[in-house]
């Protein structure tokens, strides 16, 4: 038997759909863009979500509408996707990392002693889709002594009047938090429509906007999101397109960052059905996996559910009890033998070379290392049925039993 990672979930619906804005005369950002972000919108309760071309894309243009820049600092786990710390280098600024807990994600506790006068935001991710203890965040983040701390410098940093909290959602759409869906936890969060997301535009990813709604007006941010996010220009290719007005102008120094029909189509698409089909197939998955796992005492499963939080099962992050890096490396050989693919999330930043140069070293991070040095990534999605979730269940076994 042959399992890939994550392949795309492409049915008739989605190819209607890609096909319906090939043939409508107009294939970049338009009505299928808008009609994602209202979705999107939907879904989280927000009232404006502006989608661009890729989480990472998102991320950065958050920390620079923060004003975000040389000097600053910006918080972010040890444990998480290159992409988390290369949008605060972008800007300049310098990415401050904190270990992880046991959960995989960052470890609030630690964060308190990483906060200086120059930190400007914090990002939390929620890791393998496990929401952050986003309470516990923003309690830390409200604390007088961390406010004193807060040195605004911009006119939004001095109407937030503190750190800004950017949840790096790009794993966690349709996870759950104290009742609440994730989109609506941190000032913004971003969602990635990366190929192997949960739910995909090929690429692409979506802002979502919830902050203060006293001090700043939801469209507005929305309206200086977009125009950013289009090169600063005042009307965009569609508007251009209509009638006589072919005059524009440019008023920011803006990014090319939009993302195009033809891609929020398979989004549009896959969305319509993440709440119904996609989703609780991920979640029928992953329940067979600890159903499959549970007896083994070897088998550390990854948090899914609880009382407070519920996963959005974008990876199932198994580990291993008591192995070293190597054995790991070895049982991944012995799975990817029998035609499983998998994979590992994450290498922790400071073990990649860039990071090293810079300084970072994996020893300031032990709770990050061992959750990478015994984790295996095993797949995960809608197509997989029960005879290759027992197939694959069985190649794990066989490949520790094997050490
Ligand atoms: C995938 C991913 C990103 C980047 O998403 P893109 O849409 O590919 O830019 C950022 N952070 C994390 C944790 C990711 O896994």
């Amino acid at each position: 038997m042959k399992i890939p990672f994550s392949p795309p979930y492409i049915d008739d619906d989605i190819k209607r759909e890609v096909l319906d804005t090939l043939e409508s005369g107009w294939i970049t950002s338009g009505p299928k863009v808008l009609a994602l972000e209202k979705l999107v919108a939907e879904h989280t309760g927000l009232t404006h979500v502006a989608c661009c071309n890729s989480a990472t894309s998102g991320l950065m243009l958050l920390l620079h509408w923060y004003g975000v820049t040389r000097g600053d600092e910006v918080i972010i786990p040890a444990y998480t996707y290159a992409a988390t710390a290369l949008v605060v280098m972008h800007l300049g600024a310098t990415p401050v990392m904190v270990d992880s807990g046991d959960d995989f994600n960052i470890d609030i506790a630690k964060v308190r002693d990483k906060i200086t006068s120059k930190t400007k935001a914090i990002i939390p991710v929620d890791i393998a889709g496990w929401p952050c203890d986003y309470h516990a965040l923003f309690d830390l983040i409200n604390t007088p002594e961390v406010m004193a701390k807060f040195t605004p410098v911009t006119e939004n940093q001095k109407k937030l009047g503190r750190i800004l909290v950017l949840s790096d959602a790009a794993h966690s759409l349709g996870a759950m938090y104290a009742n609440k869906p994730i989109g609506v936890w941190g000032d913004f969060s971003v969602f990635s429509f990366h190929a192997v997301k949960n739910v995909t535009t090929a690429e692409g990813g979506a802002m979502c906007i919830n902050l203060p709604q006293s001090d700043f007006n939801h469209s507005e941010v929305y309206r200086t999101l977009k125009l950013w996010s289009l090169n600063g220009q005042t009307k965009d290719a569609l508007a251009k397109t209509n009638g006589a007005g072919w005059r524009y102008d440019i008023v920011y120094p803006g990014f090319k960052m939009n993302m195009p029909d033809i891609c929020a189509a398979i989004g549009l698409a896959q969305l319509r059905k993440y709440p119904t089909l996609m989703l609780p197939d991920r979640k029928r998955v992953a329940e067979a996996y600890v159903k499959g796992l549970a007896n083994y005492s070897w088998a550390i499963l990854p948090p899914i559910k609880d009382a407070e939080r519920e996963s959005s099962y974008h990876v199932f992050a198994l580990r291993i009890k008591g192995i070293t890096e190597t054995q790991r490396d070895v049982m991944i050989e012995r799975i990817t033998e029998a035609g499983v693919s998998v994979n590992v999330h994450f290498q922790p930043l400071p073990i990649l070379t860039v990071f090293r140069e810079k300084g970072y070293q994996i020893e300031d991070y032990p709770v990050a290392f061992s959750c990478y040095a015994t984790e295996i990534s095993l797949p995960i999605y809608p197509q997989l049925d029960q005879d290759k979730i027992d197939y694959i269940i069985d190649a794990v076994v066989r490949a520790y039993e094997s050490l």
